[in-house]
């Protein structure tokens, strides 16, 4: 099923899980069951759980394997596709196999910068097929019509190959344009600077939902890796809370699920978000522990979690 229509028949705020295929066949078995756990009663069904597609098409087999084990489990797909530095024929053959599988989701991305950017030094340059993620969404409307629900990538902290803030969000637009469904977004720490920039998504004429990417904190090295790579800002109060827990790996995994807990809340009491899609490195205790925070039994007032979803269909209408 369609990623939007799932939204828009799911009642209450809803979330979506990312994972990374893994390497060997054990750890593939030993994800499945993770999978599995997360998605069964009494955690809160998932809406949909996302694959990632290693840069350049490096993890192919092993990605639409990952996803053909999940559409087994029971659970939506979808499926990261990124459209650079690799042969066409690999984006056809991963559309094709989503087809057969009956997965109707993906996510359309770059990926690394297109090769032609070292046409410089290259005396014999092979274009890419695709340069940019608008191309992909537009390919894969053509060719397959609205059989995907396609998503793209969205930044709250502009994308390090972007001119300025607002070159980052006129080629969101563009990207929406060619045919986009729905966004996810980059991880961020900066709430307040995530609400202000989806409300700027909504007056440049973004309509498509937004659904922000949650990564739950889960060591201190790995966060600042990430924090670097993505450049996204970090608010005081966060770094100085980390500061004395940093060498203490337990403690900064619980600080980062309560954080996440607070982040969470904080997007939904907004109304400008109908879900959050949280990145979970492939990791349970995490994610486990902030849906209990959130009180997202299968046992809990249905009523709580709809008031502020309630809210977003209203101000999307
Ligand atoms: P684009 O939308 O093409 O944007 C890249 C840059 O080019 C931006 O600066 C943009 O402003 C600019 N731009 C966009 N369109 C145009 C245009 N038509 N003309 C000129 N400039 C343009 N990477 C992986 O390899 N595998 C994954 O599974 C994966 N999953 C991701 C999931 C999420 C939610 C996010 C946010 C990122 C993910 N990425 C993944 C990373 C992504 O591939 C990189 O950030 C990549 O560098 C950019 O991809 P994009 O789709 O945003 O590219």
């Amino acid at each position: 099923t369609q990623l939007t229509s799932l939204i828009s028949s799911h009642d209450g705020p809803f979330h979506t899980f990312e994972f990374f295929p893994p390497r060997t066949e054990a750890g593939l078995v030993n994800l499945l069951d993770r999978i599995g756990r997360l998605a069964a009663a009494p955690m809160p069904a998932p809406l949909a759980v996302s694959v990632t597609w290693g840069a350049g098409g490096s993890t192919a087999d092993k990605s639409l394997e990952l996803a053909e084990q999940v559409v087994k489990l029971g659970v939506e797909v979808i499926l990261h596709l990124t459209c650079t530095n690799m042969a066409k024929e690999k984006v056809d053959q991963a559309l094709e196999k989503c087809r057969s599988l009956g997965i109707t989701n993906i996510l359309a991305l770059r990926g690394d910068p297109p090769r032609s950017e070292e046409y410089a030094v290259d005396p014999n340059p092979q274009p890419d097929f695709f340069q940019h993620a608008d191309d992909l969404v537009r390919y894969i409307r053509k060719e397959y019509g609205d059989y995907f629900c396609i998503g793209v990538a969205g930044y709250p902290t502009p994308h390090s190959d972007s001119e300025s803030a607002e070159s980052d969000l006129h080629y969101l637009k563009v990207k929406c344009d060619a045919g986009a469904d729905y966004i996810i977004t980059q991880l961020f720490y900066d709430v307040e600077g995530f609400l202000e920039w989806v409300t700027t998504c909504r007056e440049r004429g973004i309509t498509q939902p937004i659904i922000p990417g949650i990564m739950p904190i889960q060591n201190f090295s790995s966060f600042r890796r990430l924090v670097n790579l993505t450049k996204c800002p970090v608010p005081e109060s966060i770094t100085a809370d980390l500061q004395p827990i940093s060498s203490d790996d337990a403690a900064v995994k619980r600080y980062g699920a309560e954080l996440a807990t607070r982040m969470v809340r904080q997007v939904f009491q907004s109304g400008l978000v109908p879900g959050v899609h949280f990145c979970t490195l492939n990791l349970e205790k995490s994610v486990r522990t902030i849906l209990e925070n959130l009180g997202w039994s299968a046992t809990s007032d249905p009523n709580l979690r709809a008031s502020p979803f309630i809210r977003y269909n209203r101000l999307i209408e």
